[in-house]
């Protein structure tokens, strides 16, 4: 993204133009959506929130990677506040048949989409999509390549501060292949804005990211390092591809046993440490099965934060949009 693009994100009142990135969103700003999110939060077995902020607007969810539940999240969190919300099949897409993707946007555009949901695999399609859209159509990354993946790191953030608040004494430890994890990106630029204790980012050699790119953290290789004391542990998804087939990788049964999140290697984090994962999880690679559906663990809690989140984002596009 260029730094120009960032600009463009927010206003003075918090609303949002585009969500393209993390990186310049402050304290006050994350605070606001986590506020508003939790707003969007009813007890289990009630009816999800609902409202008509986003009523006649339509948001088109165009998922060039394949999805499922960021796609399923941001379609719940569109139809929950009133919007047409559609969704393209990229499977046959014209994309697939050599359309360029302006072309694909300019056609929405048409047919009067107002919010564009983006998650693509190459770095940069976000930003590139929202430096041509018209001034009254809004941008969404819903996933970019290794570099950005911002609604799920607002989500982490409600998450972790519904354990506990005071950001500033919590540790926080990721754990998986950081190098090629845009969930890691964005979570680090969140806590960074909330004045995080401690970032630990543990990964295998071959997939220790570069230090540049993360600020602050800790960068480490060792699982009992990373872990210890830790008030929130994040474990993340290894594509199995990269198991056993790159240098300094461990295969499966290795991989679980040095770096795998069990309740054997809960016990160096604080004893009332949270589990987190973005999904979809690989039970007893990454994660022991049990652990992820155990008390400790809020996966199921960040699913819910992601449609509030969502909707919390969405709805402060709509207020960008009503205010033009
Ligand atoms: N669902 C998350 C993402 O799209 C995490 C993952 O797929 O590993 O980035």
């Amino acid at each position: 993204m260029e730094p120009d693009d960032t600009k463009l994100q927010f206003d003075d009142d918090g609303n949002l133009r585009h969500l393209l990135s993390l990186r310049d969103f402050d304290a006050t700003l994350l605070t606001r959506l986590m506020d508003e999110a939790e707003a969007y939060l009813t007890a289990p077995g009630a009816l999800p929130a609902r409202n008509h902020s986003l009523a006649g607007r339509t948001v088109g969810n165009l998922f060039f990677e394949p999805s499922t539940r960021t796609r399923a999240s941001f379609d719940l969190a569109g139809r929950r506040l009133g919007a047409d919300v559609l969704n393209l099949d990229v499977n046959t897409s014209s994309r697939k048949k050599g359309e360029s993707i302006l072309d694909t946007i300019y056609t929405l555009e048409a047919m009067q989409v107002d919010i564009m949901v983006v998650r693509d695999a190459s770095d940069g399609v976000p930003a590139y999509i929202a430096r041509h859209v018209k001034d009254h159509v809004s941008v969404l990354n819903a996933g970019e390549s290794d570099v950005s993946h911002p609604t799920q790191g607002l989500l982490d953030l409600l998450t972790m501060r519904q354990h506990n608040p005071d950001f500033g004494n919590l540790a926080v430890a990721i754990v998986g292949d950081i190098q090629h994890s845009r969930v890691a990106m964005s979570a680090s630029e969140a806590l960074r804005a909330m004045g995080v204790g401690e970032l630990r980012l543990i990964s295998p050699p071959a997939l220790i990211p570069d230090a540049s790119r993360f600020p602050g953290a800790v960068i480490v290789d060792n699982l009992a390092d990373g872990l210890r004391d830790a008030d929130v542990v994040m474990a993340l998804r290894i594509q199995r591809e990269r198991i056993g087939n790159l240098d300094g990788i461990p295969g499966i049964d290795e991989y679980f046993a040095n770096y795998g999140i069990s309740h054997e290697s809960m016990k160096l984090a604080k004893p009332d440490a949270i589990v987190m994962h973005p999904g979809p999880m690989n039970r007893g690679i990454e994660i022991e099965g049990t652990l992820a559906d155990g008390p400790r663990s809020v996966i199921a809690k960040q699913v819910t934060n992601g449609v509030a989140i969502r909707m919390a984002v969405l709805s402060r596009i709509g207020k960008m949009m009503s205010a033009q």
